[in-house]
């Protein structure tokens, strides 16, 4: 495939470069910024721009943009390591989601505020037993008049400890087989019963939380979409967070520092660029046949899979061109030890074969 930008794009991708480095020089770089960059401050000003809710339809308050202009902009704040960690799971998830699912009276109470950068979302599906097996997930609401009453606890809930509300995967009922009776309900997280433990991870990173719920009430109107059968919701979302452009550049900044420092007199070193140069332009690809809505269905497990695994074969480079002094501990090194994460967060690379194998190839379980 060939195909080059219109003129426009380019101006577009000028505009979001200028933005991002402006950000990173007043607020500082982050490794994988779409989830550990942080400032509501960016978000705001995102929101300003008309650069949340870009590709949204004017009805929900967004531009009706071209979805190739929402990767362009993505693509030049992650790359550069922007703080966009504030808006981006509203953007990207809790947007589309309320759009497609949520009443008028749902989509007029939260879209603005997520439009404006002014809300701040987390994600509560995993728990401590149920991870990639979403369906065994125990949480529960009980209905009790007008209101849920949430008991359970959640884990890995990025930005639990900072988030205005929690898009809550829960069960409210345990009748049927597992993938039945579940549902999601918005959370205020300042909701009396709600306590969050922050989680130190290895690279001093503390974003992702464990999250306590004891008789947690929530208005009955707080539910998205239909009662227990949440689960084709959950996976439509899933499929809005794994075929973006943040599955492939969230450490080229790294990349970068250490393409330039490598010894390319070896023609070894010049080979393994060629090669990590070459997976960053398939990886793309990927990302553009999703986000143009050309790929299969259930392809983004495929994309996420080829685009994360990339990321991981990038921090390895980054570690052997930077030899002994990866083990100083900076930046740079903080990004190499958080590398782990990607083929994890969002789906592990051996849940999204078995997606590829099952629902997109149709081979036997
Ligand atoms: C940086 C980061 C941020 C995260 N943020 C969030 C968040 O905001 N909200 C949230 O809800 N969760 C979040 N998560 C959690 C993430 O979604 C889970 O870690 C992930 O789904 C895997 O679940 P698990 O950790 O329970 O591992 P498990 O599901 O227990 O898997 C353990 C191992 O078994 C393998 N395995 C499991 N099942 C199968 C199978 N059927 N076939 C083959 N192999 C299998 C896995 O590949 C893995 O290697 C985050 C995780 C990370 C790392």
């Amino acid at each position: 495939m060939d195909f080059t930008w219109t003129p426009e794009q380019e101006a577009l991708r000028a505009e979001a470069r200028e933005v991002a480095s402006d950000a990173v020089r007043r607020h500082g770089r982050a490794n994988d910024s779409w989830i550990n960059g942080w400032s509501r401050e960016f978000a705001q000003e995102l929101g300003e721009r008309g650069w949340i809710g870009l590709t949204w339809p004017r009805d929900f308050g967004g531009q009706a943009r071209p979805a190739i202009d929402r990767l362009i902009i993505g693509e030049e704040l992650i790359k550069a390591g922007a703080p966009i960690g504030a808006m981006w799971f509203a953007d990207r998830q809790m947007g589309p989601t309320l759009m497609t699912y949520g009443r008028p009276d749902q989509q007029a109470e939260f879209l603005p505020d997520i439009l404006a950068g002014r809300s701040v979302w987390c994600i509560g599906m995993s728990e401590p037993n149920a991870g990639s097996d979403l369906a065994s997930l125990k949480t529960m609401a009980v209905r009790d008049g007008d209101d849920w009453v949430i008991n359970g606890q959640k884990i890995w809930t990025s930005f639990g400890e900072v988030a205005d509300y929690c898009y809550l995967i829960c069960r409210t009922s345990t009748e049927g087989p597992p993938h039945a009776g579940i549902s999601e309900i918005i959370v205020p997280m300042d909701t009396p019963g709600i306590e969050v433990r922050p989680i130190k991870d290895m690279t001093t990173n503390r974003h992702f939380c464990e999250v306590f719920y004891t008789d947690v009430r929530v208005p009955v109107a707080n539910l998205v979409g239909t009662e227990g059968g949440a689960f084709k919701q959950t996976m439509r979302q899933l499929e809005h967070e794994r075929g973006g452009i943040d599955r492939l550049v969230s450490n080229y900044a790294l990349y970068c520092i250490a393409r330039d420092r490598a010894d390319t007199s070896d023609p070894r070193v010049r080979a393994e660029i060629a090669r990590l140069e070459t997976k960053y332009r398939i990886g793309r690809i990927l990302v553009i046949r999703e986000v143009l809505r050309q790929a299969p269905s259930g392809f983004s497990a495929a994309t996420k899979c080829f685009c994360t695994e990339h990321e991981w074969d990038v921090a390895q480079f980054v570690a052997r061109t930077l030899g002994a002094e990866a083990t100083i501990w900076n930046d740079v090194t903080q990004g190499l030890a958080y590398a782990p994460g990607y083929t994890i967060m969002g789906g592990t690379s051996n849940v999204m074969r078995n997606i590829l194998g099952e629902r997109v190839l149709g081979l036997p379980r």
